[in-house]
């Protein structure tokens, strides 16, 4: 996989590419099911060649600023930031690499 080679968050593009998606998959969040998301989320990692622009790679989430008006957040207590709450999950440890035995 190649390096991000300067792509940056901010300006037209991903203005353009909020809209597409909330176009095509209108505002139902994708983590939970439920209406009224306002937060566009990333399928794939961007590190590992997901498009932050392509609307097939994006997905409609519950956000900060658009709560999921049914769930109720476990650890929080009040309404769902499904997408913040998918990015807080631990990651899956990184590949360990023994400087040693190369
Ligand atoms: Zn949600
Ligand atoms: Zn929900």
């Amino acid at each position: 996989m190649g390096m991000e080679g300067g792509t940056r968050w901010g300006g037209r593009p991903r203005a353009r590419a909020r809209a597409e998606t909330f176009r095509r998959w209108g505002h139902i969040c994708h983590l939970c099911g439920h209406e009224g998301a306002n937060e566009v989320d990333h399928l794939g990692e961007l590190r590992y060649g997901g498009s932050s622009y392509d609307p097939a790679n994006l997905r409609p989430a519950h956000g900060s600023n658009s709560p999921c008006p049914v769930c109720i957040s476990p650890t929080t207590g009040r309404a769902r930031c499904c997408n913040q709450e998918r990015n807080a999950k631990p990651r899956a440890t990184p590949l360990a690499v023994d400087l040693g035995s190369i």
